[in-house]
């Protein structure tokens, strides 16, 4: 079942929204949850293997060459204000939760903004850039960081943390599909009910997502919960996504059959993906949403010319050799 509604004490103030309102469920949030994960010290940093995460899986469904962009050529996309607060947001409401119970404010989060905010440009100085020589994107850095209190003073409309104790937080996932691809992810908290149920929370800085745009919002959860289920060998209870833009909460109760069928659709997405790697056919799919795509200058579906893919950059990244071209 799913459900979206505000939850608890209702909506509250909506912040600043975010760079697409009511758009795709991750548009203003940071573009690889596992590399956030890594500058925030929380994943491993050794060479991973190959895998497919659920961001990554929606960037194929959206558009197969913004897929290889970003996963093959690993080509520079420019900061993001959105992105870098969503950042910020997360790891602060990550560390909130090193307080004791009754220490974790509204007042305590926004106090934590400026530090964290520096230990973030320590790990990735492109966010320096946002803001150097001048106001920057959002009329300068305090009213950035204001935005970022707001999205904190939602959050705390929607939960109480002192009555909470996660699990897990930031919490890496990986399972391998037999016969299939490995799939990864970061689950932002985890929490465990002292019947033993478990309740994946994910938290979002945009705005909920229209209906149109539900569907890949459903995926990544669904996509967390098969993780989980084939690791831990049991189906949580409750997938919950957080939108701390509107106040908004999408829900569902997973049941066997949408995981199975979300697996289906992971394999038939890589194998498809895998056909791509081979026959190095990684079409361009034009959607209103190449409006936020940064390789718009390298696209063929608005006169640019994608580079030659670097030499075994594609075995690096899917592990799969492309098959000779004749010539
Ligand atoms: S501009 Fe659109 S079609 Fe081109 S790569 Fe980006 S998302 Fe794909």
């Amino acid at each position: 079942m799913t459900s979206l509604a505000p939850d608890l004490a209702g909506s509250g103030t909506p912040p600043d929204g975010p760079a697409v309102p009511g758009g795709p469920a991750d548009a203003a949030e940071p573009l690889e949850s596992v590399e956030t994960a890594e500058l925030l010290g929380h994943a491993p940093r050794e060479r991973r293997r190959p895998a497919l995460s659920p961001s990554r899986a929606n960037d194929f469904m959206q558009c197969p060459l913004l897929f290889r962009f970003r996963v093959i050529d690993k080509l520079p996309e420019p900061p993001s204000s959105a992105a870098a607060r969503g950042t910020l947001v997360h790891s602060v409401l990550e560390r909130l939760y090193d307080a004791p119970l009754g220490e974790r404010t509204l007042a305590a989060a926004q106090a934590m903004l400026p530090g964290e905010w520096e230990r973030l440009q320590e790990a990735e100085p492109r966010y320096a850039e946002l803001f150097a020589g001048g106001a920057g994107a959002d009329g300068g850095v305090q009213a950035w960081l204001d935005g970022a209190g707001n999205l904190l003073g939602t959050y705390f409309t929607l939960e109480d943390p002192n009555r909470l104790e996660p699990a897990e937080r930031e919490m890496f996932v990986e399972t391998q599909l037999e016969d299939g691809p490995l799939l990864r992810g970061i689950v932002d908290r985890l929490d465990v009910a002292p019947t033993g149920a478990v309740r994946v929370v994910d938290y979002k800085t945009g705005k909920s997502p229209r209906p149109q745009y539900q569907g890949s919002a459903l995926f990544q959860m669904r996509f967390y919960g098969l993780v989980l289920w084939r690791e831990r060998g049991e189906i949580p209870k409750m997938l919950q996504l957080v939108y701390l833009g509107d106040g908004q909460v999408l829900r569902a109760e997973p049941q066997e059959a949408d995981l199975l069928a979300v697996e289906e659709q992971v394999r038939t997405l890589w194998s498809t993906i895998t056909q791509a790697a081979r026959t190095g056919q990684w079409t361009p799919r034009r959607t209103p949403l190449c409006g936020w795509c940064a390789h718009q200058a390298v696209c063929p579906q608005f006169g640019g010319t994608p580079p030659e893919i670097p030499e075994g950059a594609v075995e690096l990244a899917l592990g799969i050799a492309p098959e000779a071209v004749a010539s």
